[in-house]
């Protein structure tokens, strides 16, 4: 709903947009992504575009949302009775741009065709993630949303476990975290709940089965929340029972790292050292050639976001930015252990917010 503190947020956004796009002499610039229109405009409907001038900021959808765009929004809103493109098209003319900036990452081969068909005279400018560049550094009140959204995931985590028995199959332990999620008061999963058991832990993305988890196994559980839009992610790592040796020293390895890299979190160091870090750890284990994805990502209105905490990512940490460090180990036949936090870049280094446990839990 239309709050005055927000508005005035939407505004600075906006501001702070067009002046990073001062260098490209635009004469508007329009984004379709709907995260970068919900970050820009408050609107969340599932079809709307925003045109953004100086010295004006006009949010286009369709009659779906005649009377949600202007609880939600600041910018003036335009009710399109048949394709948005259309509609933009003649608000291009009329507001006489004649250089039109797009999301050249966000925008398919049709749509931009369509685009160029129905304004002839205009240039369309292609435009790299300037509005992710943006949304990479956080306000107060998104940090304080990505706060909540993190202390929920972590209580339905919480919950679920307190109703975990060793005969449930996957499915019904992911859907167990899902409902408590709910309850608590979640939009929605920020993604689809990861929950693999046994030897399919090595699988880093295992989607649940109707597979029991069984005694004596490794259970991972990887889980995100979205509040008020906002997303928060975890995995945690735990034994059904007792674990061979082994495994024990693959999660003391995958923890200490993870420990690493967190301690390397602070403003000014690159996102490759933070990831070098966590591999360093890994590799003084052995088990460096194991760990096969990057460390970690920015989060926020969606759940994979710049910057990547990964080997060639050269971005500088910034107070403000939210992201994730998780490094993981997965051997094939035997099993895989990630560990992951959301983590917030601070002045003086960072703050971890998820408060779960990390150390091994024997369920
Ligand atoms: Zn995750
Ligand atoms: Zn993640």
């Amino acid at each position: 709903m239309r709050n005055l503190g927000e508005k005035s947020e939407l505004a600075v956004r906006r501001e702070r947009l067009w002046s990073t796009l001062a260098g490209q002499k635009l004469h508007a610039f329009l984004t379709t992504a709907l995260p970068n229109l919900h970050y820009l405009s408050g609107f969340t409907g599932s079809n709307g575009a925003l045109l953004l001038c100086e010295d004006r900021a006009l949010l286009f959808t369709d009659p779906r949302y005649a009377t949600q765009a202007p609880q939600q929004s600041d910018c003036e809103v335009k009710i399109a009775t048949g394709p948005l493109t259309r509609e933009i098209a003649k608000w291009t003319r009329r507001l006489k741009v004649k250089i039109l900036g797009f999301e050249q990452n966000r925008i398919s081969f049709e749509e931009h065709g369509q685009l160029k068909a129905s304004l002839p005279g205009v240039r369309l400018k292609p435009v790299l993630a300037a509005v992710e560049d943006l949304r990479m550094v956080k306000s107060e009140a998104e940090i304080g949303t990505i706060k909540a959204s993190v202390r929920l995931n972590s209580a339905a985590l919480e919950q679920a476990l307190a109703h975990f028995r060793p005969s449930m199959t996957e499915v019904d332990f992911a859907a167990e975290i899902e409902y408590r999620m709910r309850l608590l008061g979640a939009d929605s999963t920020a993604f689809e709940t990861i929950v693999a058991s046994g030897q399919r832990t090595a699988l880093p993305h295992g989607h649940p089965t109707n597979h029991p988890v069984e005694t004596d196994q490794l259970l991972l559980v990887d889980v995100g929340a979205r509040v008020a839009g906002y997303a928060s992610d975890m995995t945690r790592t735990y034994a059904s029972g007792k674990l061979d040796a082994k495994i024990h020293r693959m999660y003391k390895a995958v923890l200490e790292s993870q420990l690493a890299a967190i301690d390397a979190v602070k403003p000014g160091v690159s996102c490759a050292y933070v990831d070098r870090t966590a591999r360093e750890i890994l590799g003084g284990y052995g088990l460096d050639k194991l760990f096969v994805h990057s460390t970690g990502h920015g989060l926020g209105l969606e759940i994979h976001e710049r910057p990547r905490i990964g080997k060639k990512e050269r971005t500088q940490l910034q107070a403000g930015m939210a992201i994730t460090i998780e490094p993981g180990v997965y051997q094939e036949g035997l099993g895989g252990i990630r560990i992951e936090d959301t983590v917030v870049v601070t002045a003086r280094g960072s703050e971890v917010l998820t408060t779960t446990p990390k150390e091994l839990v024997v369920l």
